[in-house]
């Protein structure tokens, strides 16, 4: 249930609601917008829908949430939603452009990349500490060595970092350095890891699994956030489709569908979807014409010696050249870089 709340409600009036909905065993979850707070009732609603919630001080209306994802949908929360990353925000008018090597492979290509991706104008800086390899033959990644490098390469730079979390066991670990945690597309159903991540207030790089729909990634989304954490950015990386000429089918109707059903920033990652470094650039161009609020791009100073996604990673002078074009399609649709 959503309760709409008049205009003039006091704090009191809201602790108030909040007690009841507690009292008939629901969570309830604030929402301050611009103009409207809005209370959204979490758990079983059929034990609300013969109360006379209306007749409460401070409500205006209360509603049912049509959506099966209820703190992730629109309904629960008009305004966009704008998370920060240290002094980088995600989801407002100024774009974020995550870039980085796939994997922290050691600590001089970390840094130098770091170096160079922040010259060009990245906001962020991502890296994997741990990955999730097809093949367990496969680098692994260098696990809390790479998170060392990551906080050096932030340290120097000043770019905050983004590396994904893989198990719920190493949460604390991760968390430590990173400043953004990345659930991964082959982890997006891990309901334990989504849940724990819900209980930290950490913001969360949420990626579309290959084979999941909008609506799965919005109910992955609710999962973090029915634990309390609100910071969650949908990470669009393309699907599985019959084509095989490209890595992934980037799905780029997934930007305005997603800005349409939820208040949730979504970035695009152009490298996964594609797996070819030269596609990387025009659909990183079109991720922005159709809505999105930052990418995520795979950026290595040595491609053809990379120990992961080397043929989707961009040279760093194409990522800076690739930042200049950006920066006009950016403006075309009222945004910058
Ligand atoms: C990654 O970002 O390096 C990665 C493994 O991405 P995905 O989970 O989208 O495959
Ligand atoms: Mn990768």
């Amino acid at each position: 249930m959503i309760f709409v709340l008049k205009p003039t409600v006091t704090q009191a009036e809201i602790d108030h609601i909040c007690e009841k909905i507690e009292s008939f065993g629901l969570t309830p979850h604030v929402s301050k917008g611009v103009e409207r707070t809005i209370i959204g009732a979490i758990g079983d609603e059929t034990i609300l829908q013969s109360q006379p919630l209306e007749a409460l001080p401070g409500v205006e209306r209360v509603l049912p949430i049509l959506k099966p994802f209820k703190l992730a949908s629109r309904e629960f929360k008009p305004d966009n939603t704008v998370i920060a990353v240290s002094d980088v925000r995600v989801g407002g008018q100024r774009l974020a452009v995550i870039a980085g090597p796939c994997a922290v492979e050691n600590r001089e290509l970390l840094l130098e990349t770091a170096r160079e991706v922040k010259q060009a104008g990245a906001s962020l800086l991502r890296g994997g500490a741990f990955k999730p390899r097809t093949s367990p033959y496969a680098f692994q990644g260098l696990g809390e060595e790479g998170l060392r490098y990551l906080a050096e390469a932030r340290e120097l730079t000043g770019l905050p970092v983004v590396t994904e979390l893989m198990d719920p066991r190493e949460a604390e670990l991760v968390m430590m350095y990173a400043d953004v945690v990345q659930v991964g597309a082959r982890n997006m159903q891990n309901f334990k890891l989504l849940k724990e991540v819900g209980t930290h207030d950490k913001p969360v790089v949420l990626k579309r699994g290959m084979s999941s729909t909008i609506k799965e990634l919005l109910m992955s989304a609710e999962y973090i956030m029915s634990e309390g954490n609100y910071n969650v950015i949908l990470c669009e990386r393309g699907i599985r489709t019959f084509e095989d000429y490209t890595r992934n089918t980037l799905d780029l109707s997934a930007v305005p569908v997603i800005k349409q059903l939820s208040h949730l920033p979504v970035i695009v990652d152009p490298s996964h979807a594609t797996g070819k470094w030269d596609l990387v650039a025009p659909m990183a161009m079109a991720a922005i014409a159709a809505g999105a609020d930052g990418l995520m791009i795979e950026v290595h100073p040595k491609p053809e010696e990379a120990l992961s996604d080397g043929a989707q990673s961009l040279l760093p002078r194409k990522f800076s050249r690739l930042m200049a074009s950006l920066r006009l399609v950016a403006e075309a649709v009222g945004r910058t870089v």
